[in-house]
């Protein structure tokens, strides 16, 4: 990449040195603060560069730069911050070789690896206006109109996944009272926001007891006379519930989970078991997950009948739906979430298939008053009976990352997500059936929606894994030779596929399989870059096997 337009770069005839008085820095620096409307408007020199710099980057094919990750580390290794404001043209440069450069072609059509893709272009001038308006989502003191334009949003999701009735809507959508949903920055912050709520209500205040809130976990525990709390999902349950599990004081180890089927959905039975043994031996449930698209193979799990359990069991029921949410925009498809609408609180991630850019999750509820059980005051803000929008929620300043997920909702509207949900399942399938098809590939598991498990099988193997007679043994070889085969296929950089390792019961024994995964969420993919993508793997696995062969024969 070259800085084509460098020479619109503000240069401002200023060369710091050592000397350059205090004064003149301090002009310099008020310049990076001019407005518009003033002479040495920096912005629009900058933009032009930035836009040249976007373009290219979009436009890759690759999906990777092949440099060396010890060579990045090397690179990045300065820990001073300079004493001289560096100048514009010697930085944009430094961007542009070092990190832009070497940063992940997550739009290439041919990054189908992970969760991560290309987004709509009207993000990128919304991520300029959110810059710069820069509104503070945490109260309405720092955020106006936005916060009312963020409940709006949250709402419209609220109404796709439980469908209450209009009354229902005009009630809660703008009242202070009410919480239909919180806009985070991921899935993991959203996961943890629904246990905590999950946790607060449950062990709340009773009698003479204040709350978990005030009297902590261990106070809840001995009230209520349970021996110890739990949360129950299954085994593909998202590490964030670990991270959930450690910060309420419950602990990992009370993370329980279970196993599950040959379609990697919850094991319903088990699950059962489970719940009736926790009450058995005395352990508080504070909630029962459900997974709508696990992160490792898209599964999901049989909503309707955790639903049913956690109903019969008064126990909480969180949906995690950060991958596979959107799927209820479609109407071939939202069949598979059935269930969902039961749930008492539901995760699902906006940068993942909603096309909207990093840093936004949301976490519903059915209940609005469910978030009270979080409620925190200070005396500056967050008032009692304020719309500020930081008194429920976990994080505190955010930016006003509602003006993507508004626009997402606004801009693509119901047809066209469930165009884009449509596509991605169609798509997989055609990549399911491209697998079963070539001899050099097994297909680990018939997709549920747009993730996709499956591994190479070296030649010598193919018969014997036909005949179903591959030893532990061959199974480790063919292990051995997919891991090798996803990081050659990494480091060239031409293609991507991510690897994941699932378990399987063999002979009453548990035998580890690892597996290429692949996600087809990239709208730009198409069936050639499907293609190319299986034929990089085979040409890159015959060059795995050239090269090994000659150092056998030496
Ligand atoms: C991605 C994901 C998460 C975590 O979300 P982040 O946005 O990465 O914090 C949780 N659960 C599932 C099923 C996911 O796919």
């Amino acid at each position: 990449m070259t800085l084509s337009k460098k020479e619109t770069l503000p240069k401002n005839n200023f060369f710091p040195t050592e000397q350059t008085l205090y004064s003149e820095i301090g002009k310099y620096i008020m310049q990076m603060f001019a407005s518009p409307n003033q002479e040495k408007y920096i912005d629009t020199q900058i933009d032009e560069v930035v836009n040249d710099f976007c373009q290219e980057f979009l436009s890759a094919k690759d999906a990777n730069s092949n440099i060396n990750i010890d060579l990045l580390i090397k690179n990045f290794g300065d820990s001073q911050i300079p004493t001289q404001p560096t100048d514009f043209e010697s930085y944009f440069k430094y961007l542009d070789n070092n990190v832009i450069a070497h940063s992940v072609h997550t739009s290439s059509p041919q990054f189908i690896g992970h969760m991560t893709s290309a987004l709509p272009s009207f993000v990128r001038p919304i991520a300029k206006l959110m810059t710069a308006m820069n509104q503070n989502a945490v109260k309405i003191e720092t955020a106006k109109a936005l916060s009312f334009c963020e409940r709006e949003a949250l709402a419209m999701m609220h109404r796709k996944i439980y469908n209450l009735s209009d009354n229902f809507y005009t009630q809660h959508i703008q009242n202070n009272q009410s919480t239909l949903g919180i806009l985070v920055s991921g899935g993991t912050i959203a996961n943890i926001t629904a246990l905590w709520c999950a946790r607060n209500k449950s062990l709340g205040a009773k009698n003479e007891f204040f709350g978990i809130e005030k009297e902590g976990l261990t106070a809840a525990l001995n009230f209520y006379g349970y021996k110890g709390a739990v949360v129950i999902g299954s085994e593909l349950m998202h590490f964030s519930f670990d991270k959930a599990a450690d910060l309420m004081g419950i602990s990992t180890q009370n993370l329980i989970r279970v196993t599950v089927d040959s379609k990697n959905r919850v094991n319903i039975r088990a699950l059962r078991q489970t719940v009736a043994d926790c009450r058995k031996q005395n352990l508080h449930i504070i909630a029962i997950v459900g997974i709508a698209g696990t992160t490792d193979s898209g599964s999901v799990d049989p909503l309707e009948y955790i639903a049913e359990i956690a109903q019969e069991n008064n126990v909480h029921f969180h949906v995690d739906a950060a991958w596979g949410g959107p799927v209820i925009f479609s109407k071939t498809h939202q069949h598979k979430l059935a269930g969902i609408e039961k749930a008492d609180s539901v995760t699902i991630d906006g940068h993942k298939q909603l096309y909207l850019p990093m840093g936004i999750g949301m976490v519903f509820f059915r209940d609005p008053y469910l978030a009270s059980s979080i409620e925190k005051h200070a005396s500056y803000t967050m008032r009692k009976g304020s719309f500020d929008l930081g008194k429920r929620a976990l994080e505190g300043s955010r930016p006003g990352m509602a003006l993507f997920l508004h626009a997402g909702l606004k801009l693509i509207g119901l047809k066209g997500y469930e165009f884009l949900i449509d596509e991605g399942i169609r798509k997989t399938q055609y990549m399911a059936a491209r697998i079963s098809a070539m001899p050099e590939f097994e297909l680990l598991a018939e997709p549920d929606t747009n993730l996709l498990i499956y591994r190479y099988i070296p030649e010598q193997f193919r018969v014997i894994i036909s005949k179903k007679q591959l030893t532990e043994t061959d199974n480790q070889s063919i292990n051995n030779f997919n891991e090798y085969l996803q990081k050659m296929q990494r480091q060239i950089g031409r293609t991507f596929i991510s690897r994941t390792t699932k378990t399987t019961i063999s002979l009453g024994k548990e035998i580890p399989v690892i597996a290429m995964r692949a996600v087809i969420a990239n709208p730009l993919t198409t069936e050639e870059d499907i293609e190319a993508v299986l034929n990089d793997q085979i040409q890159i696995a015959s060059e795995i096997l050239i090269s090994y062969l000659a150092k056998t024969n030496n």
